[in-house]
């Protein structure tokens, strides 16, 4: 109606300039079908099953694998933003899913069994979740206590997995796990385990402080699985999902970077709406200055996250100290923008009635959640150890000349 008040813009600007629009145009379309269920999924601190069904049957986990791992993570990213927009809790099952449980199959699947596994996975008909996390702690996976014995054709597989993700309704978990025969206590492997498996119970959930549609779960398993219920060759775990985590953490980025933009967005419309002492809060200098910092840091999280991307697809590698040095940033950098789109809303931005509370919460994991920000600041922190021969060989040169000058002239 003309004149009418337009109450929520109906198709929102994209965060960072990386977006395949038909592929965007389709998450979208799938999105649709949920539209005023969000909210409800906060309450009932559960994704229903048939949500990423829905986004498998509408084709959008083929169409980001369709291009390959790397040759698909425009995809990956634009399906984070559409999705991170309004759902952060659907975003982290989705990427769950898609990014370790599909990636790992999509790389490592070999038998008729796991290819038919990745077939039901990608179209949505089963649903993953990821098990690295244990009770005794998560940063030192080198740690975990999970057993895979094996017995007569198979394994079995004894242990406890802790804040897992989705565990409350995905259908299969991927479980980090130590094989009895390994030989270094980072000789992993992976295993796919059914949640529905004789022995396999969901001890229950943890009342977390964001992504509240978004279960995180307990998982205790005694359970015996067929051979092929190793994924990959047994050994090999921690370094499969290293790599697999790269590509959850670039989507951690990509939902970051989402999650700043709408905030600083919501908090630049607020203070040019909002007036005080008769002006604009948008024309006092000192939230103007607030807003321009958070937009500077903003535009460089996205060119970052461009240029990851660009190198990705370029060299078919995954830059996996740069997007760990990004997540580190986003995360810290978002906290902050966030934060202070909060503050401009005044008490409006701490109640429920407008986003910023919200987003404030769900930014927060990010930080913890896909290797914490001081397991990213050793995986830097190891790129920066690296020898680097102009430079050692300057400051030897340099130290060998360290001896103090002659006094310039007579003293006094
Ligand atoms: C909502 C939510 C969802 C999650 N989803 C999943 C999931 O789907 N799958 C999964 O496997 N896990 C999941 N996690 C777990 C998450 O990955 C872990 O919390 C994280 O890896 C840290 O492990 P921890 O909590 O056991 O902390 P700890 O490992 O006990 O660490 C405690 C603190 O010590 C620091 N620290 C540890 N070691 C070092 C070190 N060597 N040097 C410096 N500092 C160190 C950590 O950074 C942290 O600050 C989820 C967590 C949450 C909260």
């Amino acid at each position: 109606m003309a004149g009418e008040r337009r109450m929520t813009p109906t198709a929102p600007p994209s965060a960072a300039d990386l977006v395949d629009e038909a592929f965007q145009v389709e998450v979208r379309g799938a999105l649709a079908a949920f539209t005023g269920d969000f909210a409800r999924w906060e309450l009932e601190r559960h994704i229903p099953k048939s949500v990423p069904a829905a986004l498998g049957r509408a084709g959008l986990f083929r169409r980001r694998w369709e291009p390959g791992a790397e040759g698909g993570l425009r995809r990956l990213v634009t399906m984070c933003q559409e999705i991170c927009r309004e759902s952060s809790g659907l975003a982290l099952v989705a990427m769950g899913h898609s990014e370790i449980f599909v990636g790992g199959l999509h790389w490592l699947a070999a038998t008729p069994y796991q290819l038919e596994l990745l077939e039901n996975a990608l179209d949505g008909a089963v649903v993953g979740c990821f098990g690295a996390t244990e009770p005794h702690g998560g940063s030192s996976l080198g740690d975990l206590r999970t057993a895979a014995v094996r017995v007569p054709d198979g394994w079995r597989l004894t242990g406890c997995k802790r804040y897992i993700s989705n565990v409350g309704r995905a259908d299969y978990i991927l479980v980090l796990a130590r094989a009895e025969d390994a030989a270094h206590p980072g000789d992993l492997s992976l295993f796919l385990l059914p949640l529905d498996h004789p022995g396999v119970t969901v001890d229950g959930f943890f009342d977390t402080a964001g992504l509240r549609s978004c279960d995180a779960g307990q998982v205790t398993f005694d359970a015996t699985l067929p051979d092929d219920a190793l994924l990959g060759k047994a050994g090999l775990g921690l370094l499969y999902a290293t790599h697999l985590l790269h590509f959850e953490r670039l989507g951690i980025c990509a939902q970051l970077i989402t999650a700043a933009d709408t905030a600083l967005r919501l908090a630049a419309a607020y203070t040019r709406q909002r007036t005080t002492g008769g002006r604009r809060v948008m024309d006092r200098q000192s939230v103007r200055h607030r807003l321009a910092r958070a937009r500077a840091e903003l535009w460089n999280l996205e060119t970052r996250l461009a240029h990851l991307v660009g190198i990705a697809e370029r060299e078919g590698r995954m830059p996996g100290h740069e997007i760990a040095a990004l997540k580190l940033t986003a995360g810290e950098s978002t906290g902050a923008i966030v934060d202070t789109a909060l503050q401009l809303f005044g008490a409006r931005g701490y109640t429920a009635a407008f986003p910023l509370e919200r987003i404030w919460r769900d930014a927060r994991l990010a930080r913890l959640g896909g290797g914490t920000d001081e397991v990213m600041s050793d995986l830097v922190a190891a790129r920066v150890d690296r020898a680097d021969p102009y430079y050692d060989d300057l400051v030897t040169a340099l130290s060998l000349n360290d001896q103090p000058g002659p006094v310039p002239g007579p003293r006094g």
